[in-house]
């Protein structure tokens, strides 16, 4: 959209888009099934080697001059940013960052969208390199991300650029406390408090394009939610609450806590969102609508860009 398309973008995308229109990815529910074993280019997503791994780690680099942007309206370019799972072992549906990478650029990838030729999906493992961030319309992190003043620097490169952020759960949760920093940056600084079990997600901003059409309360079975937010920076929209309290390590006057925030810093785009600690949740098709209208809101796109399978917010 906003960023420069190299060649070799665009060959890796098509080969994206030749793998997706033959994979027969059912949009409407993804299941491990349908996207276990998706190739992508000459990796296997979730299955690097150790060399590539290595390789893939060492990209944060010392420099943040990043390249200089060319207008490019013809690709989208999702770069999907995570870790190794943690939370417990293989299985157990927590933090399983890995499978969510997959899942996530199958859905991208889908047939049905009709514009999917004009979409390129990239993984960054940890932290995007420098080339990374200079090609990336949108950032879809999903793992704890180890802040730094670099990092941060190169984050507000991004945005100011004109880059879009989402970041999910664990990617919101600062360690080992809240960052000022990174609140200005990101919208949060951090939380405190957790809890685990059902999250009602209420939406006070139904307009929004990210929310237009969707119910005004959104159930999740089982998830995790942070609060509160240490800070909530002042230009943050809050697009979902959850009523909080009592958290497993202590509690806070019972109130509505910020769990899906928006805001714009410099020409960029970000969208925070706390629940994402259960892989099943992903699976819930208001939520999903919300994960993938936030990425075309961020990248500059059409907030149903993604999510043409649910509900349309025009
Ligand atoms: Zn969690």
């Amino acid at each position: 959209m906003k960023r420069n398309c190299t060649f070799t973008f665009c060959v890796i995308s098509s080969l994206f888009v030749f793998i997706a229109v033959f994979s027969g990815v059912d949009t409407c529910r993804l299941s491990a099934q349908t996207t276990e074993g998706l190739s992508f280019g000459n990796q296997q997503l979730g299955e690097q080697s150790a060399d590539d791994r290595k390789r893939l780690l060492t990209t944060d680099t010392e420099s943040v001059v990043l390249k200089p942007k060319t207008n490019d309206s013809a690709t989208i370019h999702i770069l999907l940013l995570v870790d190794e799972k943690d939370h417990g072992p293989a299985g157990n549906g927590f933090h399983d960052y890995p499978l969510w990478q997959r899942r996530l650029a199958a859905l991208l990838n889908t047939p049905a969208d009709t514009d999917s030729k004009k979409v390129s999906v990239e993984i960054a493992w940890t932290w995007p390199s420098d080339e990374q961030l200079g090609n990336a319309d949108a950032i879809v992190a999903y793992c704890y991300i180890e802040w730094s003043e670099k990092r941060i620097a190169q984050l507000k490169r991004y945005l100011h650029d004109g880059g879009g952020l989402v970041f999910i759960h664990s990617a919101t949760w600062t360690k080992p406390g809240p960052v000022a920093a990174v609140a200005q940056v990101t919208g949060v600084g951090g939380f405190e408090l957790y809890r685990r079990g059902p999250v009602q997600m209420k939406l006070p901003e139904p307009q929004h394009p990210i929310c237009k059409g969707l119910p005004n309360t959104i159930e999740l079975a089982d998830d995790e939610t942070y609060w509160p937010p240490v800070p909530l920076s002042d230009d943050a929209v809050v697009l979902a609450t959850s009523r909080e309290g009592k958290g497993k390590h202590g509690s806070t006057p019972e109130a509505d806590q910020p769990i899906l925030w928006c805001c714009e810093k410099g020409n960029g785009r970000i969208v925070g969102c706390v629940p994402g600690h259960c892989i099943d949740t992903f699976d819930e098709p208001d939520f999903r609508s919300l994960m993938l209208r936030s990425i075309g809101w961020v990248a500059g796109a059409d907030p149903a860009r993604f999510a043409s399978s649910f509900p349309n917010p025009d």
